[in-house]
């Protein structure tokens, strides 16, 4: 067990490593990053000259920032405002040299106290409690997310989609390829790795998952993906959009999270001989979900436009149902892949954007996983089909729920889930759901245009 000195120790020798790094880089600036409450990536950057220092104390953030929401207001009834103070401490494993910022590197960071422990509104140190809780079960939890997003231009204060190819055609290859080679080349650069790349069915609509990774490195996957798509899009010109639902008309964007638990390196959810290939652990972790979905969707599905996405016969689910290779359920169970069973045992959560703090929504994820495990939850019968083409009768007498179909219902929903606003800590919990209904404030009766405009540029 690393004691805080030898850990103090291993972080002086990262930090030199990093500044090392940097120098033989020839980096100017590096950015200090995290994902606030309202899902917006932002951060300070420091002058290379004056790194070491910053890397040992981290640089001063103002506490308003977790008390501002998506419209970039800080909101009034929030907890925090002019006075105090945290730290952007970063994590040396996070640095990168930014492939499409010149003379950039990047680190991650925790909010942390001016005495440097984590500040209790933080949602990356959220995470961390959930794998610590995770750890003290024997668990680990692997997941990546499966993004999609859209390419387009601005044209006469619109937006344009780059394309109208159709779904997983060539067209849509051969349109996005200058932009999307450059985006794997620079992901692959920055240590993660995108498994499949394609052309989805909206306009201009690219999906790239990435391979998964130890839940901590995903959800700092999730901010390296979006931050590189769009920087890198932008050196082309083009803009690119992880909003919900760009366009009205069109597909939404998924951000579906596969996960799995693990025991050492044998993957808890697998059992050959189960339903599925899944083992008990693996339908009891259904169970926590769907009994907690409800509320869950606060966190993985947390933008007014997230919910213009999540409609019924769009593939995006609409109901707490779950099935094998369901893509109407809000769980899927993938068929596992032949030659690598275990491995590719996991489940996908497909409710679920890229307007979430991916700390808060993998952190929320696991712990109502975990709340199954430890109340062996039922998740009931697999749905085999559209849960929408079921009557009302059935799918109440299958416990199947419709999801809140806004953000103020999952928000209300949230606040009454004693089991999710524990585990994100009174603090953190109040701070959340305080700066996201002002979002349902800011959002009440404005049009789709507004709400769109809002929300494309800043996913
Ligand atoms: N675009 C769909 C969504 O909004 C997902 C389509 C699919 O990959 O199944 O989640
Ligand atoms: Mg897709």
């Amino acid at each position: 067990m690393a004691t805080p000195r030898t850990e103090a120790s291993r972080d002086a020798r990262e930090f030199r490593r990093v500044v090392r790094e940097c120098r033989s880089a020839k980096i100017q600036l590096v950015r200090f990053l995290y994902c606030g409450n309202d899902g917006v990536i932002r951060g300070k950057a420091c002058h290379t000259r004056f790194l070491p220092s910053y890397l040992e104390s981290g640089i001063g953030l103002t506490v308003a920032m977790q008390s501002f929401n998506m419209l970039d207001q800080l909101v009034a009834e929030g907890s925090f405002g002019p006075v105090g103070e945290i730290r952007l401490t970063p994590d040396p494993a996070t640095f990168v040299v930014l492939p499409y910022a010149p003379h950039t590197a990047r680190l991650l960071c925790d909010m942390t106290t001016l005495e440097g422990t984590p500040w209790e509104a933080c949602p990356r140190s959220f995470l961390k409690r959930m794998i610590e809780r995770a750890a003290m079960q024997g668990f680990g939890f692997r997941a990546a997310f499966e993004n999609e997003f859209t390419l387009a231009h601005r044209e006469n204060g619109h937006y344009v989609p780059l394309d109208h190819s159709p779904c997983f055609s060539t067209i849509g290859m051969d349109s996005s390829a200058p932009v999307m080679t450059d985006v794997i080349e620079a992901l692959t650069a920055q240590g993660v790795f995108p498994e499949q790349c394609y052309a989805e069915l909206g306009a201009g609509q690219q999906e790239l998952p990435v391979r998964f990774a130890d839940v901590l490195r995903a959800a700092d996957n999730q901010i390296t993906v979006r931050d590189t798509v769009r920087g890198v899009t932008a050196r082309h010109g083009l803009l690119a959009s992880f909003a919900p639902k760009p366009f009205v008309d069109q597909a939404g964007n998924g951000a579906h999270i596969h996960f799995s638990l693990w025991r050492g390196d044998q993957n808890a959810f697998h059992d050959p001989r189960g339903r599925y290939g899944l083992s008990d652990i693996g339908f009891a972790f259904i169970g926590g979900v769907l009994a907690h979905l409800p509320a869950l969707v606060a966190l993985t599905a947390p933008t007014v436009n997230s919910y213009r996405r999540l409609q019924p016969r769009f593939w995006s689910s609409a109901y707490t149902a779950w099935g094998p290779d369901n893509r109407e359920g809000a769980i899927r169970v993938p068929s596992q892949r032949r030659g690598v069973e275990m491995e590719s045992t996991n489940l996908e959560l497909k409710p679920s954007d890229a307007s979430s703090n991916p700390y808060l929504s993998l952190g929320g994820l696991l712990a109502a996983g975990l709340d199954g495990i430890q109340n062996k939850r039922d998740p009931g019968e697999p749905t085999l089909v559209d849960p929408d083409t079921l009557s009302d009768d059935e799918r109440s007498r299958r416990g199947i729920r419709r999801l809140p179909t806004s953000l103020g219902e999952a928000l209300d929903a949230l606040e009454r889930d004693d089991v999710l606003r524990v585990a994100l800590g009174e603090t953190l919990a109040k701070e959340y759901l305080t700066v996201k209904r002002s979002e349902v404030r800011g959002f009440d009766g404005k049009d789709a245009a507004f709400e769109i405009e809002q929300h494309f540029y800043k996913f």
